[in-house]
């Protein structure tokens, strides 16, 4: 091939935007096929963590996102359910920079992608367009909407979710099996929320079935609030599915007074059933790959689903800029540089889920005292030093644009 590749990615969240405007780094045209008939996010705040705001100050977006983001004191502050002791927390403030170069942010979703969205041309984002089916024409496959249209390119990227019809082609089937957990997501504005809330710390009460994450997101107006709970028969997973203030009180019964004052003053929460997926062991098949949460969707415990979304943009990005002529060859790179780093995340956040809701007792004390000895900045190095833009053996020269 000696023109440059037509390359169709199909989702406009974080992960496909992220696609687009690191390709375009590179040189390389896109178009996005998103099926919402606006962009936005409908999902509440997010951790980036030094691993993703590096790549995000890089494209410009860090800077674009600088009054709308907070930059954590505290982090990985973890406190007892009932009186909320402190068990062990990290000073970002003074060690983030130093030891990865770069700190910790948090931002609303919705802010986020704003400002992805300015980092790729107007006419690159087609809305409104739903795929349906993928079409593996050999070398030029294709992607049917719902609207009847057939887009044809060289390349297709599946960055559409968790319910992704990309992946169909990729894996017959991935095993999604009941995990038993749901998460309720809110937001709160900051001047009904409890001072404990209000500071710039990411903490996270950890109690028996159960545990809860807040921090402070859009300059600090707004609190985001994810609380873990048992899922009972509650299956839906959607980023749209409510549930009730009361339903979320009654999950923290007799948790620190302060969380439940927290959660009185919350909007609407919505819940989201955390299914349990094995990692694939392939992302690509011929021209056809996956990224993000098509490709690893993870359990949130780790705060690294968006991040991984974002590194594998930087990495594939790097891989079809460098052999653009073999884009079969190219993907295959690119899933052998992320599979294994992906599969460690989904493994150690799945992990996650029976440490983090021990009920009360010597397994209990034991992780406590395991926390309070440990440094957490330090014990996931392996997740916040990882540069997606050295990782690829064929470093290459970017694209001023
Ligand atoms: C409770 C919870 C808390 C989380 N907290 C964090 C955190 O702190 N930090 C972090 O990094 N990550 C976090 N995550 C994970 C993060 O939200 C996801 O990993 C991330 O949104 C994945 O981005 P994506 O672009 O791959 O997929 P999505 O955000 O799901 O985007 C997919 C896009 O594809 C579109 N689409 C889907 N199907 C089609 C179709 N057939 N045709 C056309 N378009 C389609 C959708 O409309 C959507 O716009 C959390 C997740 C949960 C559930």
């Amino acid at each position: 091939m000696t023109r440059t590749p037509e390359i169709a990615i199909l989702g406009g969240g974080i992960g496909g935007l992220a696609a687009a405007a690191f390709l375009r780094r590179t040189g390389l045209p896109s178009t996005i096929y998103e099926q919402a008939s606006e962009l936005r996010e409908i999902g509440a705040g997010l951790v980036m963590a030094p691993n993703v705001a590096r790549l995000l100050r890089r494209l410009g977006v860090l800077e674009e996102l600088a009054h709308h983001v907070v930059r954590l004191e505290i982090g990985w502050e973890f406190r007892r359910w009932q009186d909320g002791t402190v068990l062990s927390a990290e000073n970002l403030a003074e060690a983030c920079e130093r030891l990865y170069g770069e700190h910790t942010y948090t931002a609303r979703r919705s802010d986020l992608l704003a400002a992805l969205r300015k980092s790729v041309p107007d006419d690159s984002v087609r809305l409104g367009k739903r795929c349906v089916a993928v079409i593996e024409n050999g070398d030029r496959p294709a992607l049917r909407f719902d609207d009847g249209e057939v887009a044809e390119a060289d390349i297709v990227i599946g960055a559409d979710g968790i319910h992704s019809v990309v992946r169909r082609v990729i894996a017959d089937s991935i095993e999604a099996t009941y995990s038993g957990l749901c998460a309720f997501r809110t937001l709160v504005p900051a001047e009904h929320a409890p001072e404990i809330a209000r500071r710039n710390a990411h903490t996270l009460w950890l109690g028996p079935g159960h545990h809860l994450v807040h921090y402070p997101i859009s300059a600090g107006k707004l609190i985001n609030l994810v609380a873990i709970a048992p899922a009972g028969d509650y299956s839906v997973e959607s980023w749209t599915a409510r549930a009730s203030i009361e339903e979320f009180l009654a999950e923290f019964d007799g948790w620190d007074p302060r969380l439940l004052d927290l959660i009185r003053a919350a909007e609407t929460p919505g819940r989201w059933a955390l299914l349990d997926r094995t990692p694939l062991r392939h992302w690509s098949r011929g021209p056809v790959t996956l990224l993000g949460d098509a490709a690893h969707p993870m359990f949130p415990f780790f705060g690294q689903g968006a991040a991984q979304a974002v590194e594998d943009a930087a990495v594939l990005a790097q891989c079809l800029a460098a052999q653009p002529d073999d884009p079969v060859n190219a993907l295959q790179n690119y899933e052998s540089l992320r599979i294994p780093r992906t599969t460690r995340l989904q493994e150690v956040s799945h992990g996650r889920s029976r440490i983090n809701h021990l009920p009360d007792g010597p397994e209990q004390q034991a992780r406590d005292k395991a926390f309070s000895d440990s440094d957490p900045l330090v014990d996931s190095a392996w997740i916040y030093e990882y540069d997606a833009d050295t990782v690829p053996p064929f470093h290459i020269d970017t694209v001023a644009r």
